[in-house]
């Protein structure tokens, strides 16, 4: 077993109870005026990412390490979550000030029961100009032969499936839980069936661990109209002993694929977006439409905090700004505290227009000490 093989998991510092106290009204502020919200570096409100369980049924070691997410592990109570109704009464005011769309996320989420009643109420929530919401989940893809019907009928708009690798053995390594890669094939072909399109997958890469899956997966999924990702794996959480030379950079993703199928770079899509696209080459270099799309993206090397537009809501309730913010604002407490619409909507101004994280911008200036108990938030309890 080499070095790199060995799990190196690191204790869980249980952040989830502590939570910032909501920032004052500051003397540049524009609360209430009917401003487009914007951070304290210029940033609007755009995305809003929902966990709605702490739980799942993998453990991938990336992100939910069995070391640590074992049988002794505490999750969340029943009452502590947020209940539909809570969540979409925040939803709501999030998209009043400029959120467009809204993905749910966890831990698991296809695992929380009855999750397509709360995608019923959140389709019907629409922008201040009359649009639909763009609703999207992500998904293990364990759940989703079973439940791709329902999440369409109930107005889920599509979807997210993250897959690791198309090799069976890989793939029940990385989950760690030794699902069959086979059910979540299924699972994605029951989503294109009926419509939760498009659908788009995400592959964390390991260097030394799945980068073999890259070419497999580029051709797997070219010509198919669903767009793979590869994702840079990141130092996000605190448990799952991250090292930077287990980080494969998206460029040499792009080199690799480019190498045996040509690609050319594409214009983003939409601002704040963070993937980096690159279309299938025809013969004469033009993106091939037909062939379709990949996208990259670059956490590690190539920070692009400077369009973040996002914010997480824990499935306690907590707001977090960052992927990788060590604590977020209680809005669970503001909630159950009788709080008015307008009390919670002068909330969340005075926390967004706040808002200073860049972590990716700061990370390579900070040192990592992977000994020392980080205080960070895991991926499962404020979703990817
Ligand atoms: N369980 C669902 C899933 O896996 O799709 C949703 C939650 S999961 C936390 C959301 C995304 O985060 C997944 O695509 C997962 O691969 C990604 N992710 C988790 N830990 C990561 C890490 N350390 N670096 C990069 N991506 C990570
Ligand atoms: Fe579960 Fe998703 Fe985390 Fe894997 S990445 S352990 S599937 S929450
Ligand atoms: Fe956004 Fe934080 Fe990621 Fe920067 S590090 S892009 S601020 S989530």
């Amino acid at each position: 077993m080499t070095d790199r093989h060995v799990p190196r998991v690191i204790p869980l510092t249980d952040q989830r109870s502590s939570s910032l106290p909501i920032p004052p009204i500051m003397a540049d502020s524009a609360i209430g005026s009917g401003a487009l919200l914007t951070d304290r570096r210029g940033r609007p409100l755009r995305d809003l990412r929902i966990s709605v369980t702490d739980r799942c049924n993998f453990r991938c070691n990336y992100c939910m390490p069995k070391e640590i997410f074992d049988k002794d592990h505490t999750y969340l109570k029943h009452t502590d979550l947020l209940s539909f109704e809570e969540i979409t009464r925040v939803a709501r005011i999030f998209v009043a000030h400029g959120v467009q769309k809204i993905r749910l996320t966890g831990g698991e989420p296809l695992l929380r029961k009855n999750i397509e009643r709360l995608i019923e109420q959140l389709s019907s929530l629409r922008t201040a100009d009359g649009q639909t919401l763009d609703l999207t989940l992500t998904t293990n893809g364990s759940l989703l032969a079973r439940k791709a019907h329902d999440l369409k009928s109930a107005g889920l708009q599509r979807v997210t499936v993250s897959l690791d690798g198309l090799d069976d053995a890989v793939f029940r390594s990385m989950n760690d839980v030794d699902f069959p890669v086979a059910a979540v094939l299924d699972g994605i072909e029951a989503a294109r069936e009926v419509g939760l399109g498009p659908i788009k997958i995400n592959m964390v890469v390991k260097r030394g661990t799945n980068e073999h899956q890259i070419l497999p997966m580029a051709r797997r999924f070219k010509g198919t109209g669903m767009v793979l990702r590869f994702i840079e794996y990141m130092d996000v959480g605190a448990t799952n002993g991250w090292r930077m030379n287990e980080v494969l950079p998206s460029s040499e993703v792009v080199k690799l694929i480019h190498a045996q199928l040509p690609l050319v770079q594409l214009e983003p899509a939409n601002p704040g977006e963070t993937a980096e696209r690159w279309g299938f080459a025809d013969v004469h270099g033009r993106h091939d439409h037909a062939a379709g799309e990949i996208g990259v993206i670059s956490s590690v090397t190539q920070a692009f905090c400077g369009e973040c537009n996002r914010a997480r809501l824990s499935t306690e309730g907590q707001l977090y700004l960052c992927l990788f913010a060590g604590q977020g604002y209680d809005l669970r407490q503001l909630i159950r505290a009788q709080s008015t619409d307008a009390d919670l909507t002068t909330g969340v101004e005075r926390i967004w227009r706040a808002r200073v994280d860049r972590y990716s911008e700061l990370r390579s200036a900070l040192p990592f000490d992977p000994g020392s108990p980080v205080r960070r938030i895991e991926m499962s309890y404020i979703g990817g």
